[in-house]
């Protein structure tokens, strides 16, 4: 199951994740206040999680509720910026 960045990540943009992530798939804009990860892109690696200083990533099968509803905010970045 893909993984998604979550809440933690608001403000933070530590951008670790996005130098470890073997097939890029981490991206954000200046306008955007975290770092998304692409639910079609990602390989499950787990790279990621390791280097985040906030615990911000999860997987879509073992994420705690009140972070689920960031599955859908990583996935409709990539809808918003890069379908339109
Ligand atoms: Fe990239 Fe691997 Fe993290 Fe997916 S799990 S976002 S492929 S580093």
């Amino acid at each position: 199951m893909p993984h998604f960045i979550g809440q933690p990540c608001l403000g933070v943009k530590d951008a670790a994740c996005v130098s470890v992530c073997p097939v890029d798939c981490i991206h954000s804009a200046d306008d955007e206040a975290m770092f998304y990860i692409d639910p079609e892109e990602c390989i499950d690696c787990g790279a990621c999680l390791p280097v985040c200083p906030v615990q911000a990533i999860f997987t879509d099968d073992d994420a705690p509720p009140e972070q689920e509803r960031f599955i859908e905010v990583n996935a409709n970045f990539y809808r918003e910026r890069f379908e339109g």
